[in-house]
């Protein structure tokens, strides 16, 4: 039995069908040996093709014996059928069985690399084969664009490339005219040379001059089995040379190479659902920040901008050049207001705009006598909040056209405030300190513009000015250089000069008041107090009007060194160039050893409902959408492969694993998952880049995680989608991996 390369002892084969058992072979015994040319005949349905499937390894067969060089085969699994596939089995089918999509060339080629061999090696095989079935004309051609003759030649030439022992063709000539299917049977009759060559026909005359055996089937059964020459003697076995190598790229490539629209189409798809995966979960991520569904509470900080960031030193330390260095260097950080508090004051000096006064007429005394006029102010809920100038991130420049300010009473305005050299009169008022009739108005020059920003930014005294009254208490201070303008001030019913000025100007009585130096410099040189004179807060009526309520202290310039030069802030309030930052600088600011917070997040403490209910519906909505789009991916993926299953399963009978199978799927989706993401992606820059608001503002919002998470989902569903598809092919394109699945191939379905 050695010398038989193929036995059959009583093998049966049944198509389990959900109404009935269809036999396709009924028991039959025979032999085959290398070198033998069988033409295998008889009526359509009467086994022929079941029998050389079973053959080949492609069928499975229920009962008796198939024995492979002398060694039984009924307990192979599907792996070892693999094997036997690729190894010992070249299988023409009467459809061709090759790649529409590639070209000749690459038919021939793919073959031999399935079947083991190297890439050269293989190269000049199918150039061989090719010129002797006369297609290396053609070779670069499409397959699917060569006449029947051309497809049936090739589909051999292929077949015979590969160096397996068994050759079966299932009626090879079913489609050609007479002159071609001489060729055909020609070309075979050369492969029965050293091999085992089975030619299932129904036009037996063809071979009847170059077959060696005939055998004859009805019903599943062999009726007759007659010798009709000697078969050829065969040489030794050429057992190739297989290499071990991964060919799942290979076979990736070529799936997706032969259908060039289809991949396009398949990219285009995965490009959408990366675009769809970005858009849904990017909101959903952006609506988990719940701050905008609450009203701002202002009485921890008044000045409650999204942009805003408070930031303190852990001990209460004073800051220094390094830290204001060490903030402005953090990423997304604009400017640095140097003097916390101060952000968290008011001014206002558009009238109409910033605020409003109501002047009422009050009689004080009797008939005719005394009436005077008291102005009360309205500051509008969105008057700006105070500002010195800012300290910028390197490379920012503050100043557009003038000069700084040099002193308390200059400011400089943004590019939409006025014009240089125009006075204004400010107002100052600090929400959670004081009342609102406790207005502070002042008159500043302004000396410069900036192109940067907005509204008015004061010098830096001023911010000290408003520090002091901080610490302090509630009550406010200043000083004047020598200013000729002191009486005017005075005069507004505002302040302040020097004490010595002010007694001059004898409109006040003044009381002294020693408050604790700050300022180490002056601590160092023994200085532990000044006295400041002060308007006489027991006293009121003494005082202009409407300051009546406010205890105002006046200092000259050294004093108000005195008192506040020592006063540099532990606190600072930075800008950020958008609120989307929030999480990621305080994260960094708070990694670097700071107190960090969101003055903006720590007032929303009452949630609107409604906001609140919005927020919820736009997180379901972007979920269901999420869902709907793996769902959608996993689903039309599924049918976008589905036009692989042909080519795998002509790959499968050249030689294709299963393995490799599903390892190249998962490269093609992996691959269109990368390019998707990467097409994707840019849409959703260039949007970006092109002022689509929403898109922008999500990029701004998502860190590198987030878009690593959004890339990942992505990949996961595609994932998920893959095992879907190689699932759904194995089940079609290997059904020896699994039971009752032989329906799924077979005749019917090779003949659509
Ligand atoms: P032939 O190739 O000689 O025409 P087949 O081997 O295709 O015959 O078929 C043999 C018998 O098995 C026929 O009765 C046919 O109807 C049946 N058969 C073949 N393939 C299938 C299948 N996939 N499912 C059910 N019955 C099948
Ligand atoms: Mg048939």
């Amino acid at each position: 039995m050695e010398d038989k390369i193929l036995v059959l002892k009583d093998i049966k084969k049944y198509y389990t069908g959900a109404q009935a058992v269809v036999m396709g072979l009924a028991g039959v015994d025979l032999s085959f040996s290398r070198g033998e040319f069988v033409a295998v005949t008889g009526e359509s349905g009467s086994g022929k093709s079941t029998l050389a499937h079973v053959l080949g390894g492609i069928l499975p067969y229920e009962n008796g014996e198939m024995y492979f060089r002398g060694s039984p085969t009924s307990h192979f699994d599907s792996l070892d059928w693999e094997r036997y596939r690729r190894d010992n089995i070249s299988f023409i089918s009467q459809n061709y069985g090759i790649l529409p999509g590639a070209t000749v060339q690459k038919n021939v080629i793919s073959a031999l690399l399935l079947s083991g061999m190297g890439k050269r090696e293989a190269q000049g095989a199918a150039e061989k084969i090719l010129r002797q079935v006369e297609l290396w004309e053609l070779r670069r051609r499409r397959a699917a664009k060569l006449s029947s003759g051309q497809k049936q030649r090739l589909s051999i030439a292929r077949a015979l490339a590969k160096p397996a022992p068994i050759l079966i063709a299932d009626e090879p000539t079913g489609n050609l005219d007479a002159e071609n299917s001489a060729k055909i049977i020609e070309l075979l009759a050369q492969a029965a040379k050293d091999r085992l060559v089975i030619l299932v026909t129904h036009e037996f005359p063809e071979a009847e001059n170059l077959a060696t055996r005939h055998i004859v089937l009805r019903d599943g059964l062999v009726v007759t089995d007659t010798p009709l020459r000697p078969a050829n003697e065969p040489g030794a076995i050429r057992t190739p040379q297989r290499k071990k190598r991964s060919l799942s790229l290979y076979v990736a490539g070529l799936q997706t190479g032969s259908r060039p629209i289809w991949a396009a189409t398949v990219a285009a798809f995965f490009a959408l659902t990366a675009f769809a995966v970005f858009a849904f979960l990017g909101v959903f991520i952006i609506n988990l920040d719940d701050t905008s569904t609450y009203r701002y509470d202002s009485s921890a900080f008044p000045n409650g901008s999204k942009t805003r960031i408070v930031v303190g030193t852990l001990d209460g330390s004073p800051m220094t050049q390094e830290d204001y260095d060490a903030l402005l260097s953090v990423k997304e950080v604009s400017s640095l207001e140097p003097n916390g508090y101060v952000s968290d004051f008011q001014y206002f000096y558009r009238e109409g705009i910033d605020y409003q006064a109501r002047r009422t007429h009050v009689q004080t005394g009797s008939f005719g006598e005394g009436n005077m006029v008291t102005t009360s102010y309205v500051v509008s809920e969105n008057a700006p909040f105070v500002r010195t100038i800012p300290m910028l991130p390197e490379g920012r420049e503050f100043l557009g056209v003038g000069e700084l300010p040099q002193n308390f009473y200059q400011v400089v305005v943004g590019a939409d405030g006025p014009a240089i050299g125009q006075t204004l009169h400010v107002g100052f008022y600090a929400p959670s300190k004081w009342s609102r009739d406790n207005i502070i108005w002042l008159d500043f020059q302004v000396v410069g513009m900036t192109g940067w920003g907005q509204g008015v930014y004061f010098h830096e005294d001023v911010g000290r000015f408003m520090m002091t009254a901080m610490r302090v208490g509630r009550e406010s201070y200043c000083y004047m250089p020598q200013d000729p303008q002191a009486e005017e001030q005075l005069a507004k019913g505002t302040f302040l000069c020097s004490p010595d000025t002010l007694r001059n100007l004898n409109r006040v009585e003044m009381t002294t008041v020693t408050l604790p130096v700050t300022d180490p410099a002056l601590l160092a040189q023994g200085t532990t107090e000044v006295t400041l004179a002060s308007r006489d807060p027991m006293d009121p009526e003494k005082g202009c009007h409407d300051l009546a309520n406010r205890q105002l202290l006046i200092v000259d310039p050294e004093s108000f060194e005195a008192l506040t030069g020592g006063l540099i802030s532990e606190q600072v309030s930075l800008t950020i160039s958008d609120y989307a930052y929030t999480d990621r600088v305080l994260e960094q600011i708070q990694s670097m050893g700071y107190i960090a917070a969101s003055p903006y997040r720590l007032g929303a403490t009452r949630q609107i409902a409604s906001l609140a209910a919005e927020r919820m519906q736009t997180l379901q909505i972007c979920l269901t959408a999420l869902i709907a789009v793996v769902a959608l991916q996993i689903v039309l993926l599924r049918a976008l492969f589905s036009v692989q299953t042909e080519s795998f399963r002509i790959l499968s009978n050249i030689g294709l694993t299963s393995r490799t199978a599903r390892a190249s799927v998962l490269w093609q989706i992996l691959l269109f998952t990368l390019l998707g993401q990467l097409v994707g992606g840019a849409t959703v820059w260039m949007c970006g880049c092109n002022g689509v608001e929403r898109i922008e503002q999500m990029l701004r919002y998502l860190p590198l995680p987030c878009v690593l998470l959004l890339s990942g989902v992505h990949l996961a569903a595609s994932l998920l989608s893959a095992l879907l598809v190689i699932r759904s092919m194995e089940k079609q394109v290997y059904p020896l991996a699994g039971k009752n699945r032989d329906l799924d191939l077979g005749e019917g379905k090779e003949e659509n």
